[in-house]
């Protein structure tokens, strides 16, 4: 339990905002704290300390003109992805098929 509420005080990541209609999830910058609104302007990142095959690491959520400020106020150095290409990631780890899946949420963004 101790793993997972330190990762809950240190990360934002993906949370469920409500909406007027609803919630839906967002993703928010663990450095700044506001919302990441569009995929080009921000960065999935995690601390790579070994690179060996398995190794599981906590990711953090940024702006990229957060990046930099994150990493100097924490003292480490990340590696990073842009949150472009985040979802195709993860569908393939999770072996979604995307389209099943647009029309999945589309029909439950109706009801
Ligand atoms: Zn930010």
């Amino acid at each position: 339990m101790f793993v997972r509420a330190e990762l809950e005080r240190l990360t934002l990541g993906i949370r469920i905002e409500n909406t007027a209609t609803g919630a839906g999830p967002v993703i928010i910058c663990d450095y700044c704290g506001e919302r990441i609104t569009d995929a080009r302007d921000g960065n999935y990142e995690w601390a790579d300390v070994t690179g060996a095959p398995g190794q599981r690491m906590a990711v953090y959520f940024l702006h990229k003109r957060c990046s930099a400020a994150h990493e100097a106020a924490r003292g480490i150095v990340l590696d990073s992805m842009e949150l472009t290409v985040l979802l195709p990631y993860l569908a393939h780890n999770l072996d979604l098929d995307w389209d099943e899946a647009s029309r999945h949420a589309e029909t439950l963004s109706a009801l």
